[in-house]
């Protein structure tokens, strides 16, 4: 940081918006082109392999921060993780920073998504990037391959005008968002340490302040099989789940009911979800196993060990009650996000220069919002790194027929490059 003034000529905000527009072709053919390359968990690199390009195609040198499954077992900040991370990278690219001014900052976007919910139910395929008038749909489109093309269309009209900043600028494309943010984390570990970054989630004509925590967690009960024809032999592991989850349904109530500010403005705002269950053999076998896998919120402020904790007693009231597994409780065990909830003060000088930008571009002021999801910004923020979403507008996210409003894909890009132009000091 500093308050050195700048020396060289800037560029007005409404050459740079023009600048940006000029991007709108290049930003559409690589959200396609990101959403027609299926980047579920285990399957990001594809996806990398475009951003390492449009990031060489910025004049930047792509680099890559490597996972590395050992350093992020050791760390307190990491969700843990059973699968493989071999091989798997972030890709990052620095536009350095003449010094003497300036702010440094992070461009974040995450390259992965979540599989598609009930693929038959999509008008087309999930993996199709559909042009519907002004709207993109498919997978990710929203969260968050727009950000990304958003991001290297902003970066990509800064240089196209000769713009160069005092502070260094990092463009990051990282993987696990959706199930932990150990690639963020990664990135973090990897030495920036910035003065700020903007993650470009769909977070329309707002600013996040605040955002929740999250919590996975993994419940496998076990039962007794037997054949179903003799009535009363075996321990239905299935039927067992009932109580589990009902127990659950009350912690998540009490949860609710005395939400701390600003989350006493939601009417539900810490939300589980019961998203799978696995379990049985067969129609005429009572079921020897199931397994859930929830998600719980958790509010600034609050401790992971707390809530898991209390998961642990929910489970456990719910098995002292059961004939069955009173004897043979439930096991929880704890695989993917595993993260507290995050808060940046409402004036905080990013926040305030992401505002400035906006109210200036869009011409009305930017609205600074909690959120009842959880994004990258929880893993930097948590670091002590000043971290807020903007981002385009998307519809439908983790549901069917995803979609982006592309106009919104052009606007934030151009919000974000005036925003860059003045947090990194750029002059031409
Ligand atoms: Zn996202």
């Amino acid at each position: 940081m500093s308050g050195t003034e700048q020396t060289g000529v800037s560029v007005s905000d409404l050459d740079l918006a023009a600048a940006v527009a000029a991007e709108a072709d290049a930003m559409e053919d690589l959200l396609c082109r990101l959403v027609e390359t299926p980047t579920t968990l285990g399957n990001e690199e594809p996806g990398q392999q475009i951003m390492e390009e449009a990031f060489a195609g910025l004049g930047l040198e792509p680099v890559d921060v490597m996972m590395d499954a050992d350093i992020l077992r050791e760390h307190p900040l990491a969700a843990p993780f059973s699968w493989s991370v071999d091989w798997k990278r972030n890709v990052v690219a620095t536009w350095p920073g003449a010094g003497g001014g300036g702010r440094s900052l992070v461009l974040n976007g995450h390259i992965d998504v979540v599989p598609a919910a009930a693929e038959s139910l999509w008008t087309q395929s999930p993996y199709s990037a559909v042009r519907d008038g002004d709207w993109i749909v498919g997978l990710g489109s929203g969260d968050m391959k727009a950000g990304l093309a958003a991001i290297v269309g902003a970066v990509g009209a800064l240089r196209r005008l000769g713009l160069e900043p005092l502070a260094d600028l990092q463009l990051q494309s990282v993987v696990e968002e959706e199930c932990g943010g150990n690639g963020a984390l990664q990135c973090v570990l990897a030495g920036l340490r910035p003065d700020g970054v903007v993650i470009t989630e769909p977070f329309p004509g707002a600013v996040t302040v605040s955002q929740v925590g999250v919590l996975w967690f993994h419940v496998d009960i076990a039962g007794i099989p037997g054949h179903v024809g003799e009535s009363g032999v075996g321990v239905n592991a299935i039927e067992a789940a009932f109580p589990v989850i009902a127990s659950l349904r009350e912690l998540e109530a009490e949860l609710n009911e005395s939400p701390p500010p600003p989350y006493d403005d939601f009417p539900h705002p810490i939300n589980l979800n019961v998203g799978v269950i696995e379990g049985g053999d067969w129609p005429s076998t009572v079921a020897a196993e199931c397994s859930l896998s929830c998600r719980l919120a958790l509010y600034p402020g609050q401790q992971v060990d707390e809530l898991k904790a209390r998961v642990e007693a929910a489970v456990g009231r719910a098995a002292a009650a059961h004939p069955y597994l009173a004897r043979h409780p439930p096991r929880v065990r704890y695989d993917g996000f595993a993260g507290q909830g995050v808060e940046v003060p409402p004036d905080a000088p990013l926040v305030e220069a992401m505002a400035a930008a906006h109210e200036r571009v869009a011409g009305e002021p930017v609205a600074r919002i909690a959120t009842t999801a959880t994004t990258d910004a929880r893993v930097f923020v948590a670091s002590g790194i000043p971290a807020v979403c903007y981002g385009p507008l998307a519809e439908h996210i983790h549901g069917i027929d995803e979609r982006v409003f592309f106009p919104s894909v052009v606007s934030s890009a151009q919000v974000l490059a005036v925003f860059i132009r003045d947090w990194c000091k750029m002059t031409a």
